[in-house]
Formats: structure tokens, C-alpha cells, sequence
């Protein structure tokens, strides 16, 4: 079916060639796959991956995880698969606007989360803990053994096979600042991307639930400035169209900032490709100036938000759950999955058990308590 395939127009290379600045990472510099696949007729390798990761039932599962509320805490806000989406969003635009490759910068972002644990960073420090003494829990690295092994879609190899820039992309999260080159310019640019549209949404999301007064954001001075700007064009709208209109604002501001900031460095280092961008140092990211006013912001949200007794409540209920659960399958191992418990012989019970939970949804995970506090009970 594939050699029937036509194409139409200039082929990836070409389009790449015309389109992308030199310091952009070329599909046909790509350092290709760890089993070697033929290219395709007409996807790019990055588009290729893009769409394994969309396929993935890890992907499909970032629905039923929690960003920051939780599904008990209404259906407005955030999922981890919407945050995904809105930061390859985001990180396009920016890639576009950078002239880089915007492909691998949407497979990146929508594989960024991939490995989040139910109940994000607090199932997280529950599992590294319980792991301790394994090399401890990372989401970051959860997703490289996701998508490297545990994800089983086809049958010439173990995991997605993804390229190997992604899987380098992905564990420069593992590894934040490590020795070496910096990250390609396309990892950077997801990096900035995740923040600023986390600092937005996660301001969006509790100003919907009620959980910040909007009067209180005039303590934080990007905030406030933006909202200055906006009341006399904002005259007479509600507070929900206020509130809508300042978070597009703020990603707007941000973007705008970042994206005037990285041209001009980029400009001066003067790179003739990826390679060289990279012995450059970091170039993506905001200006001094609104890097300040980011702190501000970031400290109310974990003042305000991340702090705030709802939150806490539910984190510390998570917790003993998570901590019964890992008991609980660590002292039956007969009750995981067939696969898991073959992968437990291979592996160890502990970072097997870690994993089969690591993968499960908020929803499951709360089935999977419910019935086995019933089982133990019942035994
Ligand atoms: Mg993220």
C-alpha cells in the first residue's frame, strides 16, 4: 500500500531546506532510530514519532491524570493530556516563529508528560520513595522506559522506536543541566514552553475553582501590569471573560518576550547548524527582565495555589493510598497483571510494582484501591 503512495509538492527535505533556519534540526540529519526502520514515503522521521506517541496508550491515558486539580474538583479545568496539548501549541509558535523544527518540537511536548505517574508529583515523591533504594521514581525517566519498552505496538521491536533526538530530548529532562552541549534548540523551546503554559493555565484553572480572589493578583506585578493594560479594553465584561482575557494575555506576553529575546541571541551567535547552536550554551528563554517577573509569578502560584488546604487535603489522602497500594502489590505480587508479574521476575518485584502503578489513571488507581481494601479485607 505504501509504494503507491504519491507525493505531491517538494518532499520533507525540501520543504525543511526552504523553510527552517540553519541552526534548526534536519529530518535528514536525524541520527535515525535504535532499530533501524526504511524512511517513509511521505512522513518525516519527527512526524513519525509525533504520531506513535498520539497512538501510544500512554498518550491515551494522560486524559484520566491529574495537572493540578483533580476530576473530583470539577471538568473545567486541565488534564495532563490538554497541558500536553497546549504546550505543543505554544511550543510551536514558537518553533515557527524561530524558524525551527516544528515536528520534533510537537513530538517532544506531546511526549514530554508521558511518564506521569496518577496523581502527578505527589504519586511521584510516593513511588521515589518506595524506591529509594532502587534509583527512585522520575517521571521524566518513566516515560523513556514507556516509550522504550513497556509501550508494545509493533512487532519487530520492544517500545516506539522512536528517534534517537527525542529519546535524547526526553532524558535532558532526567538530567537537568548536565556536562555536555546544550540541548538542541528544539528541546529548549518545549522546555520554556511547559513552564509558561503551566504559570497560565494553573493561574486559569484556580481562579475558575475560586481558589484565588482575582482582587489578590495585584500582589503579583506581571499580573497586575497585564491586567492594567487590559481593563479599558476589557470594559464591561464579566469576571469569567476577564479572567479568559488575561490568561491569553499572559501567554501572548510571554511568548512575544521569549520569542523577540531567542532571535536576537540566536542572530549574534550567528550558529550554521544544530550542532553549533548547541556548543552555544542554552539560547532559548525569556529576557532578564520578564525572568524576574516569572519568579513573582510562580511563587504565588505555589503560595496560593499548590499550598492551598484543598490541594494539601487530597495530596495527603493520595499519599496513604499510594503507600497501601505499593504495600499491597509488594506483598502480592500473584495480583498484578500476568505481564507484570513475568516482568517482576525479570526486573524485581519493587520497581515492577512501581511501574504497573506509575501507568495507572487517577480513575483506575482509585478502582484498584477500592477493590483490593475490599479483598485484604475480606481474606
Ligand atoms: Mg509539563
Amino acid at each position: 500500500m505504501l509504494e503507491k503512495a504519491r507525493i505531491i509538492g517538494p518532499s520533507i527535505d525540501e520543504r525543511e531546506s526552504s523553510i527552517l533556519a540553519p541552526y534548526a534540526m534536519l529530518s535528514r540529519d536525524s541520527q535515525g532510530r535504535r532499530h533501524a526502520e526504511p524512511p517513509h514515503p511521505y512522513r518525516g522521521p519527527f512526524q513519525r514519532d509525533r504520531d506513535r506517541i498520539v497512538h501510544s496508550s500512554a498518550f491515551r491515558r494522560l486524559s484520566g491524570k491529574m495537572q493540578v486539580f483533580t476530576g473530583e474538583m470539577g471538568d473545567y479545568h486541565r488534564t495532563r493530556l490538554t497541558h500536553s496539548m497546549e504546550v505543543a501549541s505554544i511550543a510551536r509558535t514558537i518553533g515557527r516563529a524561530l524558524r525551527l523544527n516544528e515536528d520534533l518540537i510537537e513530538a517532544l511536548a506531546l511526549l514530554h508528560d508521558i511518564g506521569h505517574p496518577p496523581y502527578g508529583h505527589t504519586g511521584e515523591q510516593v513511588l521515589h520513595e518506595c524506591l529509594v533504594d532502587h534509583g527512585g521514581f522520575s517521571h521524566n525517566r518513566f516515560a523513556l522506559t514507556l516509550v522504550e519498552d513497556l509501550e508494545q505496538r509493533y512487532p519487530q521491536f520492544p517500545g516506539l522506536n522512536l528517534s534517537l533526538e527525542l529519546l535524547e530530548g526526553q532524558s535532558t529532562r532526567v538530567e537537568k543541566g548536565g556536562a555536555g552541549p546544550a540541548p538542541l534548540l528544539e528541546v529548549q523551546v518545549v522546555e520554556a514552553a511547559d513552564s509558561m503554559t503551566y504559570n497560565a493555565h494553573d493561574l486559569d484553572d484556580a481562579l475558575k475553582l475560586s481558589m484565588v480572589p482575582f482582587d489578590e493578583l495585584s500582589q503579583v506585578p506581571m499580573v497586575d501590569g497585564l491586567i492594567a493594560l487590559l481593563r479599558p479594553v476589557a470594559t464591561g465584561s464579566d469576571a469569567g471573560m476577564m479572567r479568559k482575557t488575561l490568561v491569553h494575555s499572559l501567554i501572548e506576553y510571554q511568548v512575544g518576550d521569549l520569542v523577540s529575546c531567542s532571535s536576537a541571541r540566536l542572530n549574534a551567535a550567528g550558529c550554521g547548524s544544530a550542532a553549533e547552536a548547541r556548543q552555544k550554551g542554552v539560547l532559548i528563554g525569556l529576557g532578564p527582565a520578564l525572568l524576574q517577573e516569572k519568579v513573582g509569578l510562580e511563587s504565588f502560584l505555589r503560595e496560593r495555589v499548590y499550598r492551598h488546604d484543598r490541594l494539601r487535603a487530597i495530596r495527603k489522602r493520595v499519599r496513604n493510598q499510594m503507600l497501601w497500594m505499593f504495600d499491597c502489590f509488594g506483598s502480592h505480587p500473584e495480583w498484578l497483571p500476568p505481564q507484570f508479574q513475568q516482568r517482576a521476575r525479570e526486573r524485581g518485584l519493587r520497581p515492577v510494582v512501581g511501574e504497573y502503578l506509575a501507568g495507572m489513571t487517577d480513575r483506575f488507581f482509585q478502582q484498584q484501591y477500592r477493590r483490593h481494601r475490599l479483598i485484604r479485607r475480606q481474606a
